[in-house]
């Protein structure tokens, strides 16, 4: 049986730490809690790591974090070699922040690129220091320096990012808010998870359910490393941190 993690980092992605219990330890030592601020892999973002301190002053090591049978159900995996809690004790969670803020900043900023590049969307993978969105593009004349320049004209106006949940009726009705071409944000769960930018989300809203920075300026220097050709009509755009290298 899945169990249900209430996800706490879907509402308040600043969450470093939190108190949570285990209800179950799965067949390959995957530790699952009440509630968590680890985020599963999910959507092109990694999973967190981090640790579980234990009542008894000793720690658990988390190398990674997933979805198990449902996509509600979130599996700590320890490192190898660490002890296993008791189902039932109450651990205190602790995610690597450094790694998850580059990853909140990486993230907001792909949503940026599809700003800029507003095509259909083929694939997309965050990583702390590299991010990659691949596109549809008809017109293949974009250059890197002037997406940069596109990017990081948002960061400087430092929009709000925030999130709202709509119903699938108001998705139904507004299809333009999908802009991934292979993947459909679920339907039938009544509510859809929305990330917008800026004030009354004038600069972008889309589904997603990864976790994102508070605004456009937390995402600091960025630019597009590489775009690559994949194909007659689809480009991979390369995402990193700091200023554009001289050429
Ligand atoms: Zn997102």
């Amino acid at each position: 049986m899945a169990h249900r993690t209430e996800a706490l980092f879907r509402d308040d992605a600043y969450l470093r730490t939190a108190d949570a219990t285990v209800v179950a330890i799965n067949e390959r030592g995957g530790i699952i809690l009440d509630r968590t601020i680890f985020y599963a892999t999910s959507g092109g973002q990694p999973g967190d790591s981090g640790h579980l301190d234990r009542a008894d002053g000793s720690r658990i090591a988390i190398a990674a974090t997933i979805s198990g049978e449902t996509k509600d159900e979130i599996i700590h995996v320890p490192e190898p070699e660490q002890a296993t809690p008791q189902i039932g004790e109450r651990v205190n969670l602790a995610i690597d922040w450094g790694r998850r803020h580059l990853l909140m900043r990486m993230h907001a900023a792909c949503h940026l690129l599809t700003v800029v590049c507003p095509f259909p969307i083929t694939g997309a993978a965050v990583s702390e220091d590299d991010s990659r969105v691949d596109f549809d593009i008809p017109d293949a004349s974009f250059t890197k320096e002037e997406v940069t320049a596109g990017m990081m004209e948002l960061v400087r106006a430092d929009h709000p990012i925030f999130t709202r949940l709509i119903s699938d009726e108001e998705l139904a009705a507004n299809p333009g808010l999908v802009k991934s071409k292979n993947v459909r944000p679920p339907v039938g769960t009544g509510k859809i998870r929305l990330v917008c930018i800026g004030e009354n989300a004038s600069v972008d809203s889309q589904p997603c359910g990864g976790t994102h920075v508070k605004s456009t300026g937390e995402i600091g220097e960025i630019h597009i490393g590489k775009i690559e050709k994949k194909g007659r009509e689809n480009r991979r755009f390369r995402i990193r941190f700091g200023p554009m290298p001289a050429a």
